[in-house]
């Protein structure tokens, strides 16, 4: 499936290592801002749940907020 909302995407052209940061201690704050201004946002991270990405910030949360999100949708199916 073509994803469109990718055209639109606020992080494109900007370094992607900051979507991916390597220090644990890093929850991709950098990365999370971009996507706050992102038109796509809900696209990204609705496509980062369903297809289980586990690493990086997609949608503005990064892989430990995501794993709660499934968790929450889990228990509320
Ligand atoms: S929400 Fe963030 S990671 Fe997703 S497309 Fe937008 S800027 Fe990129």
């Amino acid at each position: 499936m073509k994803q469109t909302w990718r055209q639109h995407a606020a992080c494109r052209g900007i370094e992607p290592d900051i979507f991916y940061p390597l220090d644990e201690d890093d929850d991709g704050e950098e990365a999370k801002q971009v996507c706050l201004a992102c038109p796509v946002r809900q696209a990204c991270l609705e496509h980062a749940l369903i297809s289980r990405e586990t690493e990086g910030v997609w949608g503005g949360a990064s892989e430990r907020e995501r794993r709660r999100m499934l968790r929450h949708r889990r228990r509320s199916a």
